[in-house]
């Protein structure tokens, strides 16, 4: 799957693309990271991005040509599946659900907004606006980086153990809209203390009955 993302600051998205799982998956080829320099698609000597609003307002926006071109220059195939993106506070909200209609897909296209944000017009040039949540960051970036994250390790081969994804928070949700919520997880050491106080790791997971943990876990998983 290919992860294309149109920014002002592309070296932001060096250090985290190149650890851990998402490098791995780079790697071996499953997935590919292609982040293109909006200010390569201005023509003026001062590589202008952004400019002051009309009617007036604080901040500046960020033109749509440059984004417009830099769009023009990705080349689709036909029988590719893509969609381009546009990252907005006031967009559909993120979720898991999404996450997994987008890794049927051959290719994403995000649009990173800076500034007080993007001209109005780039909505004519996209299939979906995406926010992160009821917040408001200062760019898109993050967001891209969460939604690339999230995509990539539904996709087979990306996580080393698939099992991984079958019992993860999010993983299922009921027809209520009720999500399912991962039991809690322990690990070494079996007693650990916080002020004074002991915490111990609940005693079935260390009984090896793998029946009553496995009854243990459903009861600890919870819809929310
Ligand atoms: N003035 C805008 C407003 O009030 O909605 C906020 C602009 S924000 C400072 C700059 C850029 O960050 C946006 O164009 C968008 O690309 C990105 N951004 C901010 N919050 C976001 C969120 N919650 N989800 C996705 N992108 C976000």
């Amino acid at each position: 799957m290919k992860f294309n993302i149109l920014t002002i600051f592309p070296n932001i998205f060096n250090s985290y693309f190149s650890e851990s799982i998402l490098k791995k998956a780079q790697d071996k080829k499953i997935i590919n990271i292609n982040i293109i320099n909006i200010r390569d698609f201005t023509n003026d000597k001062h590589k202008t991005v952004d400019n002051p609003p009309y009617g007036g307002g604080p901040g500046m926006v960020m033109k749509i040509e440059p984004i417009y071109k830099a769009l023009r220059s990705l080349k689709k195939k036909n029988n590719k599946k893509r969609k381009i993106i546009l990252l907005t506070p006031a967009g559909k909200q993120f979720n898991q659900k999404i996450a997994k209609k987008y890794s049927k897909l051959d290719e994403l296209v995000f649009i990173c907004g800076r500034y007080e944000g993007i001209d109005a017009r780039v909505e004519k040039l996209v299939d979906e606006k995406i926010s992160l949540g009821p917040f408001i960051l200062n760019g898109g970036e993050i967001a891209a980086i969460s939604i690339i994250e999230t995509v990539s390790r539904l996709i087979p081969n990306v996580l080393g153990n698939k099992k991984s994804l079958i019992e993860e928070t999010f993983s299922s949700t009921l027809k209520s809209n009720k999500s399912f919520i991962e039991y809690p997880q322990y690990t070494r050491p079996e007693i650990f203390k916080i002020n004074n106080k002991k915490y111990k790791v609940p005693k079935i997971l260390l009984s090896g009955n793998h029946k009553k943990i496995i009854e243990w876990k459903k009861k600890k998983s919870k819809f929310k």
